[in-house]
Parts: structure tokens; sequence; C-alpha cells
């Protein structure tokens, strides 16, 4: 049990993959924030629904069609009451946040953006919430303007009011940095954004996970974010957006489920959700996906955060202690992500001996380049925490440090 009550023992045990060794020593799994493990439950669901109940939802008479059908309309129940969505129709299935993020810059640029147009994103973005704003911008002549944070990895949210102009039209933004850690403001920025009349987007890829979010309370516009983070299934994401601009926008993609009546003239569009959801979605996606969000809240959202937190701080503690690390993201405000660097030794050579030690981190820049350019450097290592890792594995990844210092630095 830890400080805040936690059966970490329990826990760890509902996730099979954590109990195997990895080169001869026991998996110490810290890269949490590329994906998650997969808890039981959502194995199980999974296994059960391909073994016995697989079925392509929407078009059949039949009775397993019928019973996906229902699962896949009851898992985009569970996501709704999960972010306290209005409604089951504002919840759309993508792939991922990726898949969720390029629907938007499709469908929301198609309707709202003219040339000259300006779109705001912060400089801590992953890659996926740069590049499809950016290939907006290029097909429809407008411009993207970026929200700098310091050197501590806190957003200049004082420079927001001077950014957003008469040609704004969208503000999108990490709601926790993949990088720095840094949980930003969500709630200032929507009420910056709103006094201007801006919708915003946020990319809730990294905090879905670790806090909890209630997308009217915060009046948000859109909200994207993937399965596979929050120990779903991999390939399942979701697009929230508020009914009043999904049924503006026109659809992402072209195929079947997606129609109302198809001639060769012209093709008619089916309602909410399902104008979005061209073709056959992956329904046990998202139905293992609905499967994690009930396993996180039979623990309790509050719980985790401050578990995680609690192995975050003693994590930044330990590694401040060796003397040689350099932490970067030193906000206040911050979840369960550590990107460092160890003083004389390169990234790369730190991380192929943490693999032998049974250590998984990742290097590299992690998707956002920009937050590297900020600092002048092309990455760092980055241990990311997720509900079951302990201090003991905290522990274990500073002796793995030490060793590294030792043989390198
Ligand atoms: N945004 C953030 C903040 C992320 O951390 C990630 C994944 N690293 C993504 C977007 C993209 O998510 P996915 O690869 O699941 O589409």
């Amino acid at each position: 049990m830890s400080m805040t009550g936690f059966n970490i023992e329990k826990i760890r045990a509902d996730f099979p993959v954590l109990a195997q060794k990895v080169h001869n020593k026991p998996l110490v799994y810290f890269d949490n924030g590329a994906t998650t493990q997969k808890p039981l439950a959502v194995i199980d669901v999974v296994n059960r629904y391909h073994s016995e109940l697989n079925s392509s939802i929407h078009r059949g008479v039949h009775f397993l069609s019928d019973q996906a059908t229902n699962a896949y309309e009851n898992a985009r129940r569970e996501v709704q009451h999960y972010i306290n969505a209005k409604e089951s129709h504002e919840i759309i299935f993508t792939s991922g946040t990726t898949g969720s993020i390029n629907m938007l810059a499709f469908s929301f640029g198609e309707r709202y953006i003219r040339p000259g147009d300006e779109i705001i994103i912060t400089e801590m973005e992953h890659h996926a919430n740069i590049v499809p704003w950016q290939m907006l911008c290029e097909r429809k002549g407008s411009k993207l303007k970026v929200i700098p944070f310091n050197d501590l990895g806190i957003l200049q949210i004082e420079k927001l009011s001077e950014l957003i102009t008469e040609k704004t039209k969208l503000i999108s933004v990490t709601h926790i940095s993949n990088t720095l850690g840094t949980i930003n403001p969500i709630r200032e920025i929507i009420n910056i954004a709103h006094r201007h009349n801006v919708p915003v987007m946020i990319d809730a890829a990294q905090s879905i996970q670790h806090a909890r979010i209630d997308v009217q309370e915060l009046d948000v516009d859109f909200l994207v974010f993937s399965g596979h983070k929050v120990y779903g299934p991999t390939g399942i994401g979701v697009v929230y957006g508020k009914e009043k601009y999904l049924e503006e926008l026109p659809p992402y993609q072209g195929g079947g489920d997606m129609v109302d009546e198809v001639t060769f003239e012209k093709t008619s569009y089916n309602v909410l959700p399902f104008k979005f959801e061209a073709g056959t979605t992956n329904y046990i996606g998202a139905i293992g996906l609905s499967a994690a969000l009930q396993y996180i809240e039979d623990i309790g959202i509050a719980k985790i955060a401050a578990y995680e937190t609690e192995v975050l701080n003693y994590g930044t503690q330990q590694m401040e202690e060796l003397g040689y690390i350099r932490i970067y993201g030193r906000s206040p405000q911050k979840a369960s992500i550590l990107c460092f660097g160890i003083e004389g030794v390169h990234m790369a050579d730190a991380g192929m001996i943490f693999d032998k030690l049974g250590v998984a981190v990742r290097i590299g820049s992690h998707c956002a380049q920009p937050v590297w350019q900020h600092f002048g450097m092309t990455g760092a290592l980055r241990a990311s925490i997720a509900l079951y890792n302990t201090k003991e594995e905290i522990d274990y990844l500073c002796k793995a440090i030490r060793q590294v210092k030792t043989m390198l630095g």
C-alpha cells in the first residue's frame, strides 16, 4: 500500500505483461507515455468479442450483429459518461488521437478556414497537433501561431491575448505535455478563447488517463484522445465535439455507414455520429476502450492521479539526488512524465543499457521536435509513469542510471 492507499500489488496483478522478464531481468515498464499496458478486464473483453460475438455492426439483422451493435453503442455511452458529454452522438470513434486531429483539421478547415485565417497552438505540442494544422494552413493559405513556453516548461499564457486576432478561428492545445509533463491551464485558455468567440480543441492524449475531464464543465468545444494510452486497445480513439459544431462540419471520409441515400448524382449524409464513421469501424476496439474506462472508474481517477503524483515526486527527488541529471519540465503543475538527460552520456547509449537491465524508457524527441529546439537539443530520455509503476521501480531506474554513469560518464 502507498501513502494514498493504493493497492498496488492487486493492480499489478491485473496487467499480465508486467510479470515477465526481459533480458532475464524483471520488466520495469516506464514507456507509458507512448502506450500503456492492458488489464485483464480489457484483454478478456476483446478476446470474448473475437471468439464469441464478432460481427459487423449497424448492418446485420442477425443475433451477432445485434449484440456487437449494442456493445458498440454502449461503449459510446461509456465514453460519453466518462467525459460527461451532453449527448452520446457527440462522441465519434476514430483510429486514435492522430486520426481524430486529422479529421478535425480537415472538416473544421473545410467549414471554417479561409485564406489569412489563424490557428493557435503551443510550442509544446506533439507532432499530431502541429502537422495536420500546418497541412490545413498550406491548403487554405492560413497561418499557424504558437504560444511559447518558458525554460521551466510553463506555457506563457499571458501571450495568448496578444496572439488572438479577429482572424483567429481555433486554438488547439495539449492538456498535458508528453515531454515536459506540464499540465496546461486549459480552463483559463478556454475562457480567454471564448471571450473572443474562438473555439478550443484539447489534445487529451496524455491526460485522459491521469486527470478527471468534464467537457461540459470545461465548456471545451473539441477534445480528442487515444484508447491505447488509457489502458485500452490500439487503433481506437475519440473525437468529442459540441453538437452545434459537429452538425455543421462536413464529413471527413466517404464510404459505408456515413451515408443516408446514395445516387450517382448526389449523396446525402447520415446523422451524427455516423456521419463521421465511414466504413467498418474498430468496434471491438471501442468495446475494449469502454472496458478500460470502466476499469479506471472502478479504481477512481482521483486516487490514480494522487498515486502517480506520489511516484513522480519520488522519482524527481531521487534523480535530483544523483547530482548529474537534468530534468526537462519543472512546472509545479506536472503529471507522470520525467524527461531527463544524464550529464556526459548520450541518450541512445543510456537507453541501450537500460534495456539490457530490463528497463523500458523512451529516447528521442517523443514526436515533439519543437520542444527540443527550444532547449537547443535533439531529445532526451523519458520515463513515463502509469498507475502500476512503483517507487521500487524508480529505485531500480536510479540504480540503472548510476550503472550507466559509471560505465559511460
Ligand atoms: N498527442 C499527444 C500529447 C501524445 O502524447 C500523442 C502520442 N504520443 C499523440 C497526440 C498521438 O497519439 P496517437 O499516436 O495515439 O495517435
